[in-house]
């Protein structure tokens, strides 16, 4: 398996965890944007919001929950946080295992950003 989230998943490359559970793992970004900045991801692998099914949709209601439970252990739940998931080139994704950055700790920019 190539995929680098699903090694970290497996535990062949480290994270620093926050949480987990039977479907879904929350890690420390590696280059952090924010004073907060956590990853929340499914275990099962698919590349991106484009590949979500019916199927997915208590997977993608327990992401939701997991961030919120990340915020609040952070512990920026009423200062505020944003929850982002890039999908293809434009929205700059460069992981292709859906992820969902939680991103607070200070007041964070405008939406919609241009480089
Ligand atoms: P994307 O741009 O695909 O939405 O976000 C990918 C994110 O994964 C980036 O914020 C990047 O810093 C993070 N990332 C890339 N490689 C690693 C890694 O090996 N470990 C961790 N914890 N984060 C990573
Ligand atoms: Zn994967």
């Amino acid at each position: 398996m190539s995929c680098l989230f699903c090694k970290i998943v497996e535990g062949t490359i480290p994270s620093r965890k926050v949480y987990e559970d039977e479907h879904v793992l929350a890690f420390h970004d590696i280059a952090p944007q924010a004073p907060v900045h956590i990853l929340v991801i499914p275990k099962q692998h698919f590349a991106a919001l484009n590949d979500a099914q019916p199927e997915h949709i208590e997977l993608l209601g327990r992401i939701q929950l997991a961030a919120q439970h990340v915020a609040k252990e952070a512990g920026i739940a009423e200062s505020g946080y944003r929850v982002v998931t890039n999908n293809g080139p434009d929205a700059g994704q460069v992981v292709f295992h859906i992820h969902y950055h939680v991103l607070g700790g200070e007041k964070l920019a405008t939406l919609g950003g241009k480089e």
